[in-house]
């Protein structure tokens, strides 16, 4: 046992993990200085291993050891000045043979290794398995899968690395071949260098051949300091090489150097240590497939079908399942209704609860074949392919290529939330483009408005559902669009950052995965209804409830309610009393009877909504609102709107039953606006562009002003967004009376 610390050294690529496995392994025992002279950082840190003192430094992250950038030269210094008991070298298990490629140069250095396999998380999820033992023993250095990101392996790393350390070996370069040309005269390299010891105490002297084939300045000027003679002399076996190799074959050394390195880690990789779950056959049709669907100009218009074709699915699949949920709560309804005696608790359940909660449920199938058409979008691939053609044009809008996802996932393609959105965009690289997508995305149709959109367009457009929704779904995104340049070019002008995607290959969707992937999406929109929004529609209930009407008003319903009833016989009041049901023939007394009262009752509670604590509001902004056609009761639902928009319609629901317009308690909500005086088309279209770009969720908000950092841009976005809409709202009404 060993009271002396051993060092190890920490090498990988760059964005393999090593900083990550740096900080699981030395947690705050760690301090970062400067290599001297230059502004690469020098990170030193301490821990121990079963009482073993280990001092480790995380290299700078290369991808070779040659002498091309400041970083690979700092990482070569280090192991020849410091010389560690052994290397770490982390390698992304997801990126396999690019990662070798640096592997190949410690082997041929001959360094005490031991590579750690990271991200295999990463790997699995790619479907790509590695056999770690078998590849171990193809490289002849310990192998030692780990996810660096939750220390998994960590452990067995190392204890392998400190086993090694204790060794304490000698380095012993491993040798790859470089075909005959190069390896006939890296031998008489060799050889030259053995014989006048030239930089021998340095590297390996296959090493050192090899890097004068490859032209590494530092190594070049390190052998001209030491021995003139003998450095002119490889220099010159070196040029003429290269002459004739350029002569011959037209490449340079390197070239062949770098094509043998990887043709040497290829042959390891082919022996069976890597399987693909996806096979290569897959990938190819992939490509072909890709070459129609991603094509400049049939790929947008593929792209449009496709997406009509979810609209036309989901309306039409959806139909009859809706038709029958909305008959089931206007039952429940009914079966309260005569259940109940009259009273606050009546109207709660009724106007708070069934309507409210009934409201949102009612739109359970529709959400659900919605996501599921997504689903297969998503799980086949598809979805990837719309992010990269959307590429093209978001860059004429200011934005990122990686902006299409956030905004998929907000509502893109109709059915998403913004929240998610929102988080979605840490993708973003650049803060300007990120915060571009982060003020615009709540402009998507999420989950909550689709309802509120499907509602006014299947009671004021009945004819052309699929269409609108569809023509809806362009516009949000090219409003979108519009305001991101403008943004883009005011308050958040900048530079764009290129742009890289990569396009997974496609994938026939399981039906196990498209089932649960709905079904995950369709679970949080109901257990939204049957909490928040339970919760706000009750709430909404009572300030639309109280504080009730004045005593005097009041007694001025009685009377007419008196009035009424003195006019029919008893025997009439009797017959109605005993109605079982609406369905029972009445006579003709009887219904006139019924039909005064109702209408008495109705009176008296749309004065009882307009005096409530709501209808003040809503009454209150109606001077401003009517500007865009919107009355009181619409008020009052846009401003519940803002606590969850799936409210809007809740909200509606309740303040159109409680209304002063005649009804029949089993008509639908659409049936109620359509019929109601102050709806119709043109104000329909009019609410719709102020619910789809008015002010974000209050959920969303908090969630902005989290990812933006500050309350500032929350604010923004409130204010922004609902001066926006409103002019927009207002401008279509406007115009639209015209006509
Ligand atoms: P370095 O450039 O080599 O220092 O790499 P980092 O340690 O900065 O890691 C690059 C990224 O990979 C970070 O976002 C890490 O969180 C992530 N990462 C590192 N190790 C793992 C891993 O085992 N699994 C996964 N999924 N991510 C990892
Ligand atoms: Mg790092």
């Amino acid at each position: 046992m060993s009271r002396h610390s051993i060092t190890m050294a920490l090498a990988g690529n760059p964005n393999a993990g090593k900083t990550t496995l740096f900080n699981e392994l030395t947690g705050a025992r760690q301090h970062v200085g400067n290599y001297p002279g230059i502004t690469v950082d020098h990170k030193e840190g301490y821990f121990s291993h079963d009482g073993q003192g280990i001092t480790i430094t995380d290299l700078p992250g290369t991808y070779s050891l040659s002498a091309y950038s400041v970083e690979e030269v700092v990482s070569r210094d280090f192991l020849t000045n410091n010389r560690p008991d052994v290397v770490i070298n982390i390698v992304d298990a997801s990126n396999l043979e690019r990662n070798l490629y640096l592997t190949t140069q410690f082997l041929e250095m001959g360094v005490p290794l031991v590579i750690a396999l990271n991200m295999i998380d990463v790997a699995r999820d790619r479907g790509i398995e590695i056999q770690a033992e078998k590849l171990a023993e193809l490289f002849g250095v310990p192998i030692i899968p780990i996810i660096a990101r939750t220390g998994e392996g960590t452990d067995e790393l190392i204890k392998q690395a400190v086993s090694v350390a204790r060794q304490k070996k000698e380095w012993q370069p491993t040798d790859i071949s470089y075909g005959e040309d190069l390896d006939t005269i890296i031998i008489q390299l060799e050889a030259l260098l053995s014989r006048d010891g030239l930089l021998t105490g340095r590297y390996p002297v296959r090493f050192t051949a090899i890097k004068y084939l490859e032209h590494d300045d530092q190594i070049i000027t390190l052998g001209q300091n030491e021995n003139q003679t003998t450095a002119n002399e490889m220099e010159k076996l070196v040029t003429e090489v290269s002459e004739h190799l350029l002569k011959t074959t037209d490449v340079y050394p390197e070239a062949i150097i770098a094509d043998h390195r990887y043709g040497f880690i290829k042959s390891i990789l082919r022996q069976g240590v890597v399987t693909h779950k996806f096979d290569t056959d897959r990938l190819y049709t992939s490509d072909k497939i890709d070459k129609v669907l991603t094509n400049r100009l049939f790929g947008p218009l593929v792209m449009l079908c496709i997406l009509f074709f979810l609209y036309q699915f989901t309306f039409s699949w959806s139909e009859l399942p809706v038709s029958m949920m909305e008959g089931f709560f206007g039952w429940l309804g009914s079966v309260v209704d005569s259940a109940l005696p009259e009273g606050p608790v009546k109207s709660m359940v009724i106007s708070g609860v069934i309507d409210g909660v009934g409201g949102v449920l009612g739109f359970v199938p529709l959400i659900m074949f919605m996501f599921f058409g997504i689903a297969v979008l998503e799980d086949s691939g598809y979805l990837a392919r719309v992010a990269f053609m959307m590429d093209r044009i978001f860059r004429i809008f200011g934005l990122h290529g990686s902006s299409v996802m956030p905004f998929i996932v907000s509502g893109g393609i109709a059915g998403g939330c913004a929240v998610p959105g929102v988080m979605a965009t840490r993708t973003l690289r650049s803060p300007k483009e990120r915060m571009a997508t982060l003020l615009t995305v709540p402009f998507m149709n999420c989950g909550a408005k689709v309802p509120v959109l499907v509602l006014l367009i299947g009671a004021f457009f009945k004819e052309h559902k699929a269409l609108y929704m569809f023509l809806f779904t362009l516009l949000a995104w090219l409003v979108a669009l519009v305001v991101s340049k403008l943004l883009r070019t005011t308050v958040l002008r900048g530079e764009a950052t290129p742009f890289v995607m990569e396009l997974p290959p496609y994938r026939l969707p399981t039906l196990r995965g498209l089932f649960i992937h709905t079904w995950e999406r369709t679970w949080q929109y109901i257990k939204k209804a049957g909490t928040v929004i339970l919760g706000i529609s009750i709430l909404l209930w009572a300030l639309m409830t109280y504080p009730g009407l004045p005593q005097s008003e009041q007694e001025i319903y009685n009377a007419e309610r008196a009035a009424v009833s003195a006019k029919f016989p008893e025997t009439v009041h009797q017959e109605l009393l005993q109605a079982q049901s609406a369905d029972t023939l009445l006579s003709d007394a009887a219904r006139s009877l019924q039909e005064e009262l109702e209408d008495v009752n109705r009176k008296e509670s749309g004065s009882r909504l307009r005096n409530s604590f709501a209808g003040k509001i809503g009454t209150f902004l109606e001077p401003v609102s009517s500007l865009a056609g919107f009355d009181w009761r619409t008020n009052i639902a846009l401003l519940g709107g803002f606590a969850a928009k799936e409210v809007i319609i809740s909200t509606l629901g309740t303040a159109y039953s409680m209304g002063e317009v005649a009804i029949d308690a089993s008509d639908s909500l659409g049936l109620r606006l359509v019929r109601d005086p102050n709806w119709n088309a043109v104000v329909a279209v009019s609410a719709l562009i102020f619910i789809m770009f008015y002010a974000p969720c209050f959920v969303t908000v908090v969630c902005i002003a989290k990812e933006a950092g500050s309350w500032k841009w929350a604010f923004f976005s409130m204010a922004f967004n609902t001066i926006f809409a409103f002019l927009g709202a207002v401008t279509v009404f406007q115009i639209g009376n015209l006509f």
